[in-house]
């Protein structure tokens, strides 16, 4: 265990003003009263590990990552759990992705156990803004950026890893997303950094969100960067379908799709309950066709904001896939949906064990 500096804000939010923005969370806008901060300088390692007030960063206007985006970031929950608890959901699993990124980018890795102690160490000090009821969770954003003073391009020598946290609702509307098939952009090729999760990925999908948008969708899938063909994934989440003989199928993982950790843990889930799992590069017009004929009966997105989303219709130039009713949720994604929620708020058994209670 590491040592951090604990210095509590002077100015915490207005229990009474913070209770109703926990109570009514707005993804993304509303942070709570602190941060963790950790430095990373080569003479000294990872060090000055510290929880203090939420507040803006004073950066060098030479800082490497405003020039060269050597940024990485996690995605991850706290949830309220029917033991009263507060527990994060598989934590391990994003010390070890946000540890594999670092590597990808270049930059320094962080000690899993200390990544996993950074969140709690937040979760523990700001434990009230963690919101009850279904869906709800506290959304927590460990990242690091490149800080070193030098134009020169190389990997830096100096880090600064961060942890912040807001409340979120449910995303889930309960209504299917539509989608737009990006012909002519792609998110990631061979050899790239598809695999790790940086900001720059981002960066490079929402031209292709924009014009998902404009197309009347609500999200953009991308397709393989060789040969324009295979389903890879959406911008922020992986993709899966339910054929007609019951099985789960999703393109593998293999260097250009993000290991997402909803992706893992529904096909253990699907796995666990008897449903049969293929891996397997997807055809686009396959699933088109297969969308019309019925031999595709259901597809979702999946990722730790939304959870798991049903996709209602896939979209591309001239012609459009329409899975179920088109607007509601298939049968096997509300079981799979069930079954991980379940297992999120600690109400079903957590037989892998992938709660990690906190406080
Ligand atoms: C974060 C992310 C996902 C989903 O990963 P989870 O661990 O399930 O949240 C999927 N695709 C991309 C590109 C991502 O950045």
């Amino acid at each position: 265990m590491t040592n951090f500096i604990i210095e509590p804000t002077a100015t915490p939010t207005d229990p009474a003003r913070r209770a109703e923005l926990v109570a009514n969370p707005v993804f993304g806008r509303v942070f709570t009263d602190h941060m963790v901060t950790i430095r990373f300088t080569e003479d000294k390692g990872w060090h000055e590990a510290k929880v203090s007030a939420y507040k803006p960063l004073s950066i060098d206007p030479a800082s490497t990552v405003l020039h060269y985006g050597q940024e990485i970031f996690e995605g991850m929950k706290a949830y309220r759990t029917a033991d009263g608890r507060i527990s994060a959901f598989r934590p391990e699993a994003n010390a070890r992705r946000f540890a594999e990124s670092a590597r990808r980018m270049g930059m320094a890795e962080l000690p899993e156990a200390l990544f996993v102690q950074a969140v709690d160490e937040l979760v523990k000090i700001d434990r009230a803004w963690v919101p009850s009821g279904d869906g709800r969770s506290l959304y927590l954003r460990p990242f690091m950026i490149s800080n070193e003073v030098f134009l020169g391009v190389k990997p830096a020598s100096e880090y600064l890893f961060i942890v912040i946290a807001c409340p979120v609702g449910s995303y889930f509307s309960g209504g299917a997303v539509s989608v737009w098939v990006s012909e002519h952009y792609t998110r990631a090729a061979p050899g790239g950094t598809g695999e790790a999760k940086c900001g720059g990925n981002y960066a490079g999908s929402l031209v292709a969100q924009a014009e998902a948008k404009e197309q009347g969708c609500d999200q953009v899938l991308f397709l393989d960067a060789r040969e324009r063909r295979y389903i890879e994934e959406m911008g922020g989440m992986n993709v899966m379908f339910v054929r007609d003989d019951g099985v789960l199928v999703t393109p593998p993982l293999g260097g250009t799709i993000l290991r997402g950790i909803t992706r893992d843990s529904l096909l253990r889930i699907a796995a666990d309950n008897n449903i049969t799992i293929e891996e397997t590069q997807i055809d686009i017009d396959d699933i088109f066709e297969g969308a019309a004929s019925g031999r595709y009966r259901e597809a979702f997105a999946c990722g730790t904001a939304a959870a798991l989303s049903p996709i209602g219709r896939l979209r591309r130039t001239g012609g459009e896939a329409v899975f179920g009713d088109g607007s509601s949720i298939g049968p096997v994604s509300a079981t799979l949906r069930q079954l991980l929620m379940g297992i999120q708020a600690g109400r079903s058994n957590d037989v892998h064990g992938w709660i990690h209670p906190i406080v």
